[in-house]
């Protein structure tokens, strides 16, 4: 595995490559990023991985200070997983260009867009960067932040005609989905965040969320699960999967939820 600090040594790596797979994270190597490398390395491209974490993206400059890295196990689990590039820029390097910022509309502005104000102005200013100096064929991203992956479909994907490829959500035996975060978590919120997630499960499998007249009982589950488990939710909202929009649904909708545990933010869909 060939690793990359800056634009110049991408520039020369990659040039000569058209069969890109991008997988773009922020390090804390998991089996919900090897997940989606996989699939990149199955559609037999040349896999490149970034670990950058994006501080743009965090609107709160605790959240960035404390979120887990661990720069020389990432690289063990990459070169084990046969990864061709690694890049892992620094601030500098990456936000050197002046360049268009983005800004969402309003009906755009729904679930993580309204709790985490500036988020995914963050996240699509960083995803511009990274694809504008990675000409890929494809970007493998999570379903576990489908309003990300939604976003950077619309946006970017267009933007630079690439295929954004979805990869389902990996959760761990607890029904957690994975995420780097869960790392910071006590043992009690563990047994909490699988409670939760194990609940959202079966509501979505018997159908019930379909049934349930919005949003009276959400209010009921969401202010139970907050005494229960005492925590602050977010959000607990079924919306289309295509449009996000709460109303109307008319084919495939997801569960989201979004909550604070013991000062740690996690997101799930189901
Ligand atoms: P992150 O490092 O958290 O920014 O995530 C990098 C990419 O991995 C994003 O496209 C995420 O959606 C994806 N990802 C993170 N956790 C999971 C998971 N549990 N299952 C599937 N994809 C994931």
């Amino acid at each position: 595995m060939k690793i990359i600090k800056n634009i110049f040594e991408l520039n020369k790596a990659i040039k000569n490559y058209k069969n890109i797979g991008f997988v773009p994270t922020m390090g804390g190597i998991h089996r919900g990023h090897t997940s989606l490398i996989k699939t990149s390395q199955r559609k037999n491209l040349k896999t490149i991985v970034s670990i950058f974490v994006n501080p743009t993206q965090f609107n709160k400059k605790k959240d960035f200070n404390i979120y887990p890295r661990n720069i020389t196990n990432d690289i063990q689990i990459l070169k084990k997983l046969k990864v061709d590039y690694l890049f892992t820029p620094n601030v500098k390097e990456i936000y050197k260009k002046k360049m268009k910022k983005f800004t969402l509309k309003r009906t755009e502005k729904v679930l993580c867009a309204k709790f985490r104000p500036g988020h995914f102005e963050g996240v699509l200013d960083v995803m511009n960067r990274l694809l504008s100096l990675i000409k890929s064929k494809n970007v493998f991203m999570g379903e576990k932040d489908f309003q990300q992956y939604l976003l950077i479909k619309k946006i970017l994907g267009k933007k630079f005609k690439i295929e954004i490829v979805g990869c389902p959500i990996v959760r761990d035996k607890n029904k957690i989905a994975l995420s780097t975060r869960n790392k910071l978590l006590n043992k009690d919120s563990v047994i909490k965040a699988s409670n939760i997630a194990r609940k959202l499960i079966s509501l979505k499998r018997n159908s019930i969320v379909k049934k349930m007249k919005m949003p009276i009982n959400f209010f009921k589950i969401k202010s139970d699960f907050e005494k229960r488990y005492k925590i602050r939710i977010d959000y607990l909202e079924i919306r289309d999967e295509k449009n996000l929009r709460l109303n109307n649904i008319k084919s495939k909708y997801r569960l989201f939820i979004a909550y604070n545990i013991n000062n740690v933010r996690l997101i799930d869909n189901f």
